[in-house]
């Protein structure tokens, strides 16, 4: 890429100085200030359009940063459009360049560690980087046993994942860790984790808490497309497919697959997981305080329509501050966050 800029550059260098390839005659070598006053210009305006642009960016966000986002973005080779909208296209080209460096967390959000890979591969013609590699676009929209549209980008934190969008029913999140906070068991089972990103934030959550005087617990994080599978089809035998769709997920359709949510309990509460929760000292501190940590309560109180679940004050769900924060304060859910 940085060839080809380099080359427009020399290409307009040489009309200016009056030399090309097909130069039969050598002119004469007359030095010319005003010459090289356009020369510098020209070549200064090439390069400093395109950049890595600083400040964190995410979906839905507009401006000019956007634009210079997605203009760096098509440079390294993204077919995306520059409107200046961080879109669908924008969160994939931003995910795909993430999950290529193996040391950067990946989120579909734009921030300081995904500005240092784009400004390598800017810089670096060499780096070992192609667009589309780690999360191929796919050419049509494939849906679950059930019928419900799968999402392309699972990586993503604010993915939305319900009854209506689900996600593959081979994605594994690779970045599964155990957050050091308190679980009423001991065993160490799959429930007990979360994507690196989201954990680091429910252990400050946690010990937020804490200090807070709040006697929180961590019961179930991280379930796998088969083990949903499996609790479906237990539900669904016992209380009918339909029943069972009010109070479970069916598989790829549940959001502890995404590794982003945690249901929390009490020893109040008999580390059960029911509304009467949302009651206690420390479901009303979730709430309050959930959103400073990138936590919302993802099924609320009266939104039981929208969601298409009953209200779940234990049900915890990382989308990061910024949206965390929007979403609590307007009393919201992820699916209105996302509406026009
Ligand atoms: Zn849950």
């Amino acid at each position: 890429m940085m060839l080809k800029r380099l080359c427009i550059a020399l290409a307009i260098l040489m009309v200016i100085s009056g030399c090309s390839s097909n130069n039969k005659e050598p002119q004469e070598q007359q030095h010319d200030n005003s010459l090289d006053k356009v020369e510098s210009t020209t070549t200064q305006e090439l390069e400093e359009e395109i950049t890595a642009p600083n400040g964190t960016l995410q979906k839905k966000d507009q401006g000019e940063e956007v634009t210079s986002l997605q203009k760096a973005l098509r440079e390294i080779g993204y077919t995306i459009s520059d409107n200046g909208v961080y879109d669908e296209a924008t969160t994939w080209a931003v995910t795909d360049l993430q999950l290529q460096f193996e040391e950067t967390p990946v989120s579909g959000v734009y921030n300081e560690a995904t500005q240092k890979i784009l400004s390598i591969v800017l810089e670096d013609a060499e780096a070992k980087f192609q667009p589309g590699k780690a999360l191929p676009k796919k050419a049509e929209s494939t849906t679950t046993t059930y019928g419900t549209p799968i999402i392309s980008n699972p990586y993503d934190q604010l993915a939305l994942v319900n009854k209506e969008y689900a996600l593959p029913g081979d994605y594994l999140p690779e970045d599964l860790v155990t957050p050091n906070v308190r679980f009423p068991f001991t065993e160490d089972l799959p429930k007990k984790q979360m994507r690196q990103i989201a954990a680091i934030k429910l252990e400050k959550l946690f010990k937020a808490a804490d200090e807070a005087g709040m006697d929180l617990y961590a019961q179930s994080g991280f379930r796998s497309y088969d083990r949903q599978h499996a609790i479906f089809a237990s539900n669904a035998a016992e209380h009918g497919e339909e029943a069972a769709n009010n109070f479970s997920a069916r598989p790829g359709e549940s959001e502890h697959q995404t590794g982003l949510a945690m249901d929390v309990t009490s020893p109040e509460m008999n580390f059960q997981l029911n509304t009467e929760f949302g009651k206690t000292d420390e479901g009303i501190w979730v709430k309050e305080n959930a959103a400073q940590f990138g936590f919302i309560i993802r099924f609320p109180e009266g939104k039981e329509e929208i969601t298409q679940y009953q209200y779940e004050p234990w049900h915890i769900r990382y989308v990061g501050e910024k949206t965390a924060k929007e979403i609590m304060e307007q009393g919201i859910t992820l699916e209105e966050y996302f509406e026009e």
